[in-house]
């Protein structure tokens, strides 16, 4: 390395540690928030035929930290991420600096046997006995994943035949992440073919609907091959009955998928794995490890309870010139991948377990549930204040009430123009929902730097915009 390149990285590494420690301090702004063409004018963007110095590029650095969000404020409480531990950190810097793709064990040696390490513990936990998986590029991809696994089990033959006009029907609930959706256009099952199964008042599917509603296709001569099951839903943090659904997959046949991007962590915590009671009677399940467990993005699997499955469905060429049968061919990831090149995302997520321990994420899981019961109780002791949904996991969905004559359509607008003032501010990151046309404003306990004071003073912001408002 030359000696200009030296300097480039250990200043690099200052400006980020200094950058992670201001996102200790709860009075620094979240972001600088500005338009895109603000922003435009404030940033120098241009790609030259030129090339810039080592300090232009230290310069650059600086601007895009000034201007970003900062995800790790323990007032960042708007999406499913946030946060990240320093043994995460130095992964995936790790990961950078050594630059490999983990398609075939000779070329990352290391990160595949972690990777194994850490399908293998996930197993565990969702209960799949000699289960197999993958990491992939996000839960949306381990959703698509999951069903096309289905698929080929149902019709062996699909990698060569295609549907050969049958009609797959895949059935999910009303609050599903909308992933489904792409999956099932991407997959060629159309959306049509895509059965959203109303929920209950807790937004949980219900099971007798989904079995009326395959009942109805059969008679239509379609063909029902999966269920498509939420643990822990985007919006209102509900979770599907798994044991339910399992019977149905049972009775009919179909392939259960599990979509626990979010909700998955909840099987680390005693009192709370309840919620996905049933679960190791899936056939896959998505997990994500870049919302709840707190790790860089992107850090996904999809896990599968047979093995051999995702070798059979995935599997299709590369072996003239890159997967080569050798002693450790069975250790080419490659072969279960719908990728080429694969980013190593095992070894921030294995030196994070290593650091934290699997009780660390089973304490950090109790705590939020904790916070969440906490902020319930505050929401329902302040005469201003409602919640819209009593939570089940995180998320928390509530509304800014200023007195019992307001109409439904000022109310609303209050509680948005609340949120567009504290974008403004910087203050707090939080945003807005709605659910069956409910609409309020919705937060997610999923940053680990959230205490009780912090969503005290949210609750007071928003009470005293919601009074000057
Ligand atoms: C976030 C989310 C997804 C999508 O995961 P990505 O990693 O963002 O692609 C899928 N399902 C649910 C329930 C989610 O909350």
């Amino acid at each position: 390395m030359i000696k200009n390149d030296r300097q480039l990285m250990l200043q690099t590494a200052e400006l980020l540690i200094e950058y992670l420690s201001e996102n200790d301090n709860a009075d620094v702004a979240i972001s600088e928030y500005l338009s895109a063409d603000d922003l435009q004018q404030c940033l120098n963007l241009t790609l030259d035929d030129e090339s810039v110095s080592h300090d232009r590029i230290i310069d650059d650095i600086k601007q895009y930290l000034r201007y970003c969000t900062r995800t790790s404020h323990p007032h960042f409480m708007k999406q499913l991420f946030s946060g990240s531990t320093s043994a995460a950190i130095a992964g995936d810097w790790v990961t950078t600096v050594t630059n490999t793709a983990a398609h075939t064990y000779q070329v990352a040696p290391v990160a595949t046997l972690m990777e194994e390490t850490l399908i293998t513990k996930l197993n565990e936990l969702v209960g799949f006995e000699s289960g197999d998986g993958i990491m992939v590029t996000g839960g949306s991809n381990a959703n698509l994943v999951g069903i096309y696994c289905g698929l080929h089990k149902r019709w062996p033959d699909i990698k060569q035949e295609g549907f050969r006009g049958q009609q797959p029907v895949i059935y999910v609930s009303d609050q599903c992440h909308y992933s489904y959706e792409k999956a099932v256009f991407t997959l060629g099952i159309g959306t049509n073919n895509l059965r959203k199964v109303n929920t209950d008042e807790q937004n949980r599917i219900d099971p007798e609907a989904l079995r009326l509603a395959i009942i109805e296709d059969l008679k239509l001569g379609k063909h029902p091959y999966c269920i498509g099951a939420t643990s822990g839903t985007t919006v209102a943090g509900s979770f599907d009955p798994l044991e339910a659904l399992a019977d149905l997959a049972d009775e009919f046949g179909l392939w259960l998928h599990v979509d626990a991007a979010w909700g998955g962590p909840v099987l680390f915590s005693e009192t709370h794995k309840h919620l996905m009671r049933g679960v190791e009677r899936a056939d896959s399940v998505t997990w994500d490890a870049h919302k709840f467990m707190s790790l860089p993005l992107i850090c996904s699997a999809i896990l599968v309870r047979e093995h051999g499955i995702l070798e059979s469905a995935c599997s299709g060429g590369g072996q003239a010139y890159l997967f080569h049968e050798d002693e450790n061919s069975d250790h080419n990831y490659g072969k279960k991948s719908l990728q080429c090149g694969r980013h190593v995302d095992s070894l921030k997520l294995w030196l994070d377990w290593r650091y934290k321990g699997t009780h660390g994420y089973r304490d950090q899981l109790d705590k939020s549930m904790q916070l969440a019961q906490y902020f319930v109780q505050q929401v329902n002791a302040h005469e201003q204040l409602e919640m819209i949904l009593e939570p089940d996991y995180l998320n928390l969905f509530f509304r800014f009430v200023p007195d019992a004559t307001i109409d439904a359509t000022n109310r609303d607008q209050l509680n948005l123009d609340i949120l567009t003032k504290m974008k403004e501010n910087g203050s707090f990151y939080i945003d807005y929902a709605t659910v069956k046309d409910q609409l309020g404003i919705r937060l997610v306990l999923v940053n680990n730097r959230i205490e009780t004071s912090h969503l005290d003073s949210l609750l007071d912001e928003i009470v005293d915009i919601g009074n000057q408002t």
